[in-house]
């Protein structure tokens, strides 16, 4: 029952319009690199037709570790998402939160229409979630702890639609998280001021604005297609190019265009980078500590071990912080202040 249900799992992960990998968006990608490479990179159509498929990338050993990583996290969600915080558990307890409180009069409800919160409903649950997106992968390459997990999704040599599911599952856990909490706090908040006039613009049952960029191609910030934008669009939407750079190995790439759809948060932010050609981009990270990246000790355990002892380092740190507290608290005592004062 238990394999079955997994099975139902792995296979809905295709025909669901809510995961990335929909067979529909993976199609509209494909439109989309086409035309490109034939009316901006000027291909023949044979020549275009064997860049999309290319072999080295599809068969390269960092391409058949997304597929084993993205099979084996299928296992892990269906053991780990029972246990997670929903955005429903969220919504709920701020929502009650926000009825404990005596506030005053603030239903705003009759001051829009119903397709004027509908609308701002829809642009702020996308802002929300993609600006936390943005924090949390931020977060990632700041924090050595976190660095240690996202490594994995950065080890890929060569990017296919399926490396963005190339990540170790704790770092799956801290990302559902982010989206319960943004999710929840969105949906209490418009709940409490507009009540049930609130509801979400969707085609196909997701977010209108999701949906539109899934279709325009978004699953080609993971693959070998350097599309690039116009220079002005760069700084409101990520290109795939500006992805593709984020996963390059040269050192000026480093911490650059960390959006998910967005360019606009790194554009505030500082880090961003327009996108440049990406024919003689190098992806992955240099490890001097792995040699093998692309093996499941190296993508599963090697991640584990390196988050593990930052874990215990910074513990050892905070144990000597405090132990010198307490030392100093011990000596200020005997400071000859009191004596002064008597
Ligand atoms: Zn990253
Ligand atoms: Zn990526």
């Amino acid at each position: 029952m238990q394999l079955v249900e997994f099975f139902i799992n792995f296979f809905e992960n295709f025909f669901d319009p809510k995961k990335r990998i929909f067979v529909g968006y993976l199609l509209a990608a494909l439109v989309v690199a086409f035309l490109w490479l034939v009316f901006s990179k000027k291909l023949s159509l044979w020549q275009s037709i064997r860049k999309l498929f290319d072999k080295k990338v599809f068969l390269s050993k960092s391409s058949k570790a997304d597929f084993l990583v993205f099979f084996i996290n299928r296992i892990f969600t269906l053991f780990i998402s029972p246990l997670l915080l929903t955005q429903l558990v969220v919504a709920t307890f701020i929502f009650n939160l926000l009825l404990l409180v005596d506030w005053p009069d603030w239903s705003f409800g009759f001051m829009l229409s119903k397709p004027a919160i509908v609308a701002t409903f829809t642009c702020t649950i996308f802002m929300l979630d993609d600006f936390t997106k943005y924090i949390v992968h931020r977060w990632m390459h700041k924090w050595p702890a976190l660095w240690a997990l996202h490594k994995v999704h950065h080890s890929a040599e060569h990017l296919t639609p399926i490396t963005i599911y190339r990540t170790h599952p704790l770092e799956g856990i801290v990302f559902s998280l982010r989206s319960a909490v943004s999710q929840g706090v969105a949906i209490s908040i418009f709940f409490y001021f507009f009540g049930n006039s609130v509801d979400l613009l969707t085609v196909i049952g997701v977010n209108i604005l999701v949906f539109s960029f899934n279709v325009a191609g978004s699953n080609l910030r993971h693959s070998h297609i350097g599309i690039q934008y116009w220079g002005w669009l760069e700084y409101v939407l990520i290109s795939p190019a500006q992805h593709q750079l984020h996963h390059s190995i040269a050192k000026e790439h480093y911490d650059k265009n960390f959006g998910a759809t967005l360019a606009l948060w790194d554009w505030l932010f500082g880090s961003l980078h327009h996108s440049i050609d990406t024919d003689g981009l190098v992806l992955g990270i240099k490890d001097k500590d792995v040699s093998d990246r692309q093996s499941l000790y190296g993508l599963y355990i090697v991640p584990l071990i390196q988050f593990c002892s930052v874990i215990v380092k910074m513990s050892k740190g905070v144990k000597d912080i405090m132990l010198k507290a307490v030392k100093y608290t011990g000596n200020w005592r005997k400071f000859p202040l009191n004596k002064q004062n008597t």
